[in-house]
């Protein structure tokens, strides 16, 4: 059976993710927000808003203080990804299941460390990808919600080793620069042929570039077409540990209670 799958990550924890919130809500759809517990960058929600989102969306690890983690030492690194699960555990009382890695940097060992702290699956920045990865730590997305050039993504996809995704974002995705039309690919690519579309945005982004409109469009239409299925990350990760998606008579769709 060919499953239809649309999931959406929004990343950093920022106020304006409550407007994302609104958004999904309107639309009934499912996401996974990754929040630090710190951002030097940006503010972060407060600690009785996250509560409020996490009782109707799932929330992932994204470390404690939003720490790039590929050229940390392994006992920093550990540190951050560790402390900020028990941060997330603890201040929500549930097993946090899902992690993102800061501005999606990573290593082999960085993603051991993730699977030793007790994630599921780990998303990183892999651009113009629509399916099941081979490792649930190397987890990419299909769109990025921000342009792209076309220099842009191809530099990004080889600097990260994600050649389907070099290869995909000339096919696929037919090179698309505005994000709205580039994810819309991935849609018509999912409805038609199964798979996974994953929308990967920043809600500080969608404010900044006011770019609240090109969102909801998209929410919209992955609410009103009966093939997809809403998921968040956690039931993604869940899954692939549960199945083995190696095999075509893999039939249960994620998130079914079992
Ligand atoms: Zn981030």
């Amino acid at each position: 059976m060919k499953q239809h799958l649309v999931t959406i990550s929004v990343d950093d924890g920022h106020p304006t993710d409550l407007r994302t919130r609104d958004l999904l809500e309107k639309y009934g759809l499912k996401a996974t927000f990754y929040v630090p517990a710190r951002n030097p960058e940006r503010p972060v929600m407060s600690v009785s808003e996250l509560r409020s989102l996490a009782t109707r969306f799932e929330i992932g690890g994204h470390t404690l203080n939003h720490t790039p983690l590929k050229n940390l030492p392994k006992r920093k690194a550990w540190a951050e990804i560790y402390d900020g699960k028990k941060w997330l555990d603890d201040l929500l009382g549930l097993p946090t299941v899902s992690f993102c890695y800061p501005r999606g940097k990573f290593n082999a060992l960085t993603a051991a460390l993730v699977e030793e702290a007790g994630f599921l699956g780990a998303r990183t920045c892999f651009f113009n990808l629509n399916s099941f990865p081979k490792n649930p730590f190397y987890w990419g997305v299909s769109t990025h919600a921000s342009s792209h050039t076309s220099f842009i993504q191809l530099r990004h996809a080889l600097l990260e080793g994600n050649l389907a995704g070099a290869v995909n974002y000339f096919g696929m995705f037919r090179a698309s620069h505005d994000w709205e039309i580039h994810f819309g690919h991935a849609l018509d690519y999912v409805a038609e042929r199964g798979g996974i579309a994953h929308l990967y945005l920043h809600s500080w982004e969608m404010e900044a570039f006011q770019h609240w409109g090109k969102l909801e469009s998209l929410l919209k239409r992955m609410a009103s077409d009966a093939r997809f299925r809403s998921v968040t990350n956690g039931e993604l990760y869940k899954h692939y540990k549960e199945h083995d998606l190696t095999s075509p008579s893999c039939s249960h769709p994620p998130g079914d209670a079992r």
